[in-house]
């Protein structure tokens, strides 16, 4: 019996969890995949309860589980906690603990939301691209950080850009056999030409890509990337890049779609368990309304399915329930455009339910 470990979180995170737990339990009863949940506190959940955003009970648990379904994490209410507690850094601290080096973000615009981007339709149109995000390494992790105070008395901020050769061969790896699934292309993005530590990511990749003989594999500095991926983003089929390149070029890629409530995101390590999240944050603005999108959640779930669990025709029937709700034209309010319907939170889940 596979075992979910699921984490709601801060701000609309329960909210949207619940209706992707919905979703799943119409998939178990249909596909018979017999899930075990287990709910657990992560975040400002966390700290609450146990002083602590990621409690060693719930780092345990996560450690024995098939996959961890999450929602978001954080909000204004422990943004004033020290840097070192703060929710988010349960969530760094689980990614890292549980090796989740591979971030696959997709960014794919259903027809149906064409008009919902803030780009023209002919642009991002049938835009289908996938961003794999390094995601335990780089600036975010390098050792030293702080900030220390200069001879002088003023204070001074740092921290170090750091990738170890086998960090890199293994999240080209990840790129290379994503791209043989899909288009055959790999885009490598980095600042070759400025950071030493992209230099070596560059060569890396060059020694890795003759083993994927079918897979083209090109260059892009960040800058340039950043561009692209707003003038012509349907010239990309897989992007490979850094965390903190990954971390933005993701929320601009997510942005082309015309909704961050719209996005999934997996995170997997070498033995193929993974976290499962939506690319949104918390959104405290809206938290408590009952009017977050909960797609980016469901469609998380659905790669769980897929990538955790290898139950793809339960998460091929997601997927297209959650495009047959868009057909029928129910939007939840981020999504919304006049003449068509808008639902709430748990409305577009039952809608979910009601077409798998
Ligand atoms: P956010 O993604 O939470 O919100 C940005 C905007 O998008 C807001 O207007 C919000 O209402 C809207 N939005 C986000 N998800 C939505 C959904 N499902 N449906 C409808 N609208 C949605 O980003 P933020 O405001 O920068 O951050 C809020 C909090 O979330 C912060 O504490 C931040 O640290 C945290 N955060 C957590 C994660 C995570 O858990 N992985 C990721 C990003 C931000």
């Amino acid at each position: 019996m596979p075992n979910i470990v699921v984490l709601p979180g801060d701000g609309i995170g329960p909210e949207i969890v619940d209706e992707a737990i919905k979703v799943l339990k119409a998939a178990d009863a249909k596909f018979g995949l017999d899930l075990n949940y287990e709910q657990d506190l992560l975040g400002g959940a966390a700290i609450d309860a146990h002083g602590v955003p990621l409690a060693d009970s719930t780092l345990d648990k996560c450690r024995k589980a098939d996959a961890i379904l999450m929602g978001s994490v954080g909000g204004p209410k422990w943004d004033a906690i020290e840097a070192a507690k703060r929710p988010e850094k349960g969530l760094l601290k689980l990614r890292y603990e549980l090796g989740l080096y591979a971030n696959l973000r997709p960014a794919i615009l259903y027809p149906q939301l064409a008009d919902a981007s803030s780009l023209k339709p002919e642009i991002v149109a049938g835009l289908d691209i996938l961003i794999v995000r390094e995601l335990t390494g780089g600036i975010y992790f390098g050792e030293p950080r702080g900030i220390r105070v200069l001879e002088n008395g003023e204070k001074q901020g740092f921290n170090t850009y750091v990738y170890a050769e086998h960090e890199i061969e293994r999240i080209a790896r990840t790129a290379f056999e994503m791209a043989q699934k899909r288009g055959k292309k790999v885009c490598s993005v980095d600042k070759a030409n400025v950071l030493e530590a992209t230099v070596l990511w560059r060569e890396v990749m060059e020694r890795i890509a003759p083993e994927y003989p079918d897979v083209e594999l090109s260059h892009m500095y960040v800058d340039n990337a950043a561009m692209q991926l707003v003038r012509a983003p349907k010239q990309f089929d897989v992007v490979v890049t850094g965390n903190m390149f990954g971390d933005i070029l993701s929320d601009t890629a997510a942005m082309l779609t015309g909704s961050i409530g719209m996005l999934p995101s997996a995170s997997l390590n070498q033995s193929g368990a993974g976290l499962y999240e939506p690319v949104h944050g918390s959104a405290p603005d809206i938290a408590g309304q009952g009017i977050a999108n909960p797609l980016a959640t469901i469609l998380s779930a659905s790669m769980m399915l897929r990538y955790s669990l290898n139950q793809s025709a339960a998460a091929d029937a997601i997927e297209a329930a959650v495009g047959k709700v868009l057909d029928k034209g129910l939007r939840t309010a981020d999504i919304y455009t006049e003449g068509f319907e808008k639902v709430s939170c748990q409305a577009m889940g039952d809608a979910v339910v009601a077409a798998l």
